[in-house]
């Protein structure tokens, strides 16, 4: 979608080149867009133009010069940011196809979306990822499955907690999504053909990521990701490379420990922990929640109220500029014989820890390299369970601050709280925190 007429880089296009056209490191973001596509193997392109599009013709031609073909669609007039995709079938082939509008960078596993849009029949796929600032953006609502149930825009009064999942700008589509948008008029992608196939019951899902997906629309955007392209930030968070992670016990580690939590008023955090999280999200490890709630197994709550307790943490945290990549957590109990029990909770599983089933879980997703990680908690069992997985070890002096006595374990290094322990895989690891 390289209409865009960009108003906000008027500053650095002097409104003599399209959007899409403007710089980042000596190169249009158009053409880092393609460059990228091609080198994982997407090679037909449609480029839908509109303001000054014809600057963008003359620059990549039919694509040959990129290694690419290349075909057009124009807008006459601005048709908002859906409408051109009315002009699209016959020039589509079978199957799905990306979706990118011409102000965002990105660096992911295209097969790696593919894969996940597939396997949940999705009609249409968004590329979602928690942001530092979601209680200012427009959020994704998913259930458990990523299934986009609707989008809570930014003006909106939010007085409920919420996941941190925020659209991207980054989309993979079946083209009959296409046949729904009627020909020459203005349509809005999210308020009108997304919404609108939501409400139907058509599958749309959200495909959270840490991988690297910008908007570079301010001047001061595109500063930033110059620097995170040519130090090779935004290459490294790509899923096709081993990616690190810092796991992190929740109750006594993130938040305070009272007893079993099994409702979010008991939910508070410890008080380092978003500053810590801060860190980690700056430094190149992905953050991970790993906990056992066996309170789901002991009938004291169920799934949706530990679902709900994250997402007053994520809320929590996002007020204060910290975000968690994903939260796993094991609901299992493996010792029947309570009165109040959930009998489907009460068996042996592979994810309690100290078993490993979580962080593997988070590996197989994420591609992580476990060697390299840490695991993070207040307990003896979270130390168990790094030696089990084979990461590194970090007990924080918080909560349970390890005097649980259930294993005999030492951890690699102690911190006072999370921030400490933080700070000091930063220092051991020589990693820029
Ligand atoms: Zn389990």
């Amino acid at each position: 979608m390289a209409g865009g007429k960009g108003t906000r880089l008027r500053e650095i296009t002097k409104d003599e080149i399209p959007k899409p056209m403007a710089p980042v490191a000596g190169k249009p973001i158009l053409e880092w867009q393609i460059e990228h596509l091609r080198e994982q193997g997407v090679t037909d392109i449609i480029l839908c133009i509109g303001h000054l599009g014809r600057k963008i013709r003359e620059h990549f031609g039919d694509g040959t010069g990129f290694g690419v073909r290349i075909q057009y669609v124009e807008e006459k007039t601005p048709l908002g940011t859906a409408g051109a995709l009315s002009m699209l079938p016959p020039l589509l082939e079978e199957g799905p196809f990306f979706l990118a509008f011409g102000d965002v960078l990105f660096d992911i596993d295209l097969e790696r979306m593919h894969r996940f849009h597939e396997k949940n029949n999705s009609l249409a796929t968004l590329f979602a990822h928690p942001n530092s600032h979601p209680f200012d953006s427009d959020l994704l609502i998913c259930d458990g499955e990523g299934r986009v149930l609707h989008f809570d825009s930014k003006h909106n009064t939010r007085d409920y907690w919420y996941h941190n999942c925020v659209n991207a700008g980054l989309y993979l589509m079946d083209r009959t999504v296409c046949e729904q948008v009627p020909k020459d008029t203005k349509v809005d992608l999210e308020k009108e053909l997304l919404s609108g196939l939501i409400s139907e019951g058509r599958a749309v899902f959200a495909y959270q990521s840490p991988e690297y997906v910008k908007d570079v629309g301010t001047v001061d955007r595109i500063r930033a990701a110059e620097r995170e392209l040519t130090s090779g930030y935004a290459a490294r968070r790509n899923l096709k490379n081993k990616q690190k992670a810092i796991f992190l016990d929740r109750d006594g580690t993130i938040n305070r420990k009272n007893d079993l939590i099994y409702s979010e008023e008991q939910f508070e955090l410890e008080q380092n922990a978003a500053e810590a999280i801060r860190e980690i999200n700056r430094s190149g490890y992905l953050a991970i929640v790993v906990t056992n709630q066996p309170v789901v197994a002991r009938g004291l709550c169920g799934i949706e109220d530990v679902e709900s307790i994250h997402r007053k943490m994520e809320t929590l945290l996002g007020r204060e500029g910290a975000f968690v990549d994903a939260v796993f957590f094991c609901p299992h109990h493996p010792d029947k014989g309570y009165p109040e029990e959930n009998p489907d909770y009460k068996i042996p599983c592979a994810c309690r820890k100290p078993k490993t089933g979580m962080l593997q879980a988070a590996a197989e997703r994420f591609n992580i390299d476990l060697s390299a990680s840490w695991m993070v908690g207040d307990g003896t069992m979270d130390i168990q369970t790094g030696v089990n997985a084979g990461t590194h070890t970090a007990l924080v002096l918080t909560g349970d601050a390890g005097k649980d006595g259930k294993y005999a374990v030492t951890p690699e290094l102690i911190g006072d709280d999370l921030l400490a322990a933080v700070k000091g895989i930063s220092r051991m690891t020589g990693s820029a925190i």
